[in-house]
């Protein structure tokens, strides 16, 4: 079992789409191990996207991660990392495949509705930067026996 890391930025909650994408997501069968709303500060925003500090959209980037608050989530299943990815869609929404939570709902690469995890080791270092051990949950729902057969 993997678990990786999502944001629901805050172009998803100003639209209302928060409950559409959980419902995906568990509808797929990952499980919720983590959830809360928090809004992002400076210092977070710069460390979670280190890799774009450089880049002249940064400004307008952290200006569109602070409009609301995001929701966290931690949610958990075999090959998570990748399956959320693939479920979200490359970064702008124009070129996301229809099918995918940016291709059916986004049409631009800043307002692109969800941060997913991009690999494994990522996924623990975003999930270190988002959650105390304290608030990320194990438990059993019934529907884990349905889900997987033994591969
Ligand atoms: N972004 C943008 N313009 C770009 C590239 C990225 O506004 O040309 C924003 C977009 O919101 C994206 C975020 O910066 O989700 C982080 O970029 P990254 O390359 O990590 O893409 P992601 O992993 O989110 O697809």
């Amino acid at each position: 079992m993997q678990r990786t890391l999502i944001l629901l930025k805050p172009s998803s909650i100003e639209r209302g789409l928060v409950g559409e994408i959980l419902s995906r997501l568990e509808k797929k069968g990952l499980l919720i191990v983590g959830m809360k709303m928090i809004r992002l500060s400076d210092e977070l925003i710069e460390e979670h996207y280190s890799h774009l500090v450089s880049k002249p959209f940064f400004p307008i980037l952290k200006e569109a991660m602070q409009k609301t608050p995001v929701i966290a989530m931690c949610v958990k299943g075999k090959e998570a990392v990748r399956l959320v990815r693939e479920m979200v869609g490359p970064t702008n929404g124009r070129n996301a495949t229809p099918g995918t939570i940016r291709g059916d709902y986004s049409i631009s690469a800043l307002k692109n509705l969800i941060h997913a995890s991009d690999s494994l080791a990522t996924a623990q270092i975003e999930i270190d930067r988002f959650f105390k051990p304290e608030e990320l949950f194990d438990y059993k729902t019934v529907m884990s026996t349905a889900l997987y057969a033994p591969d």
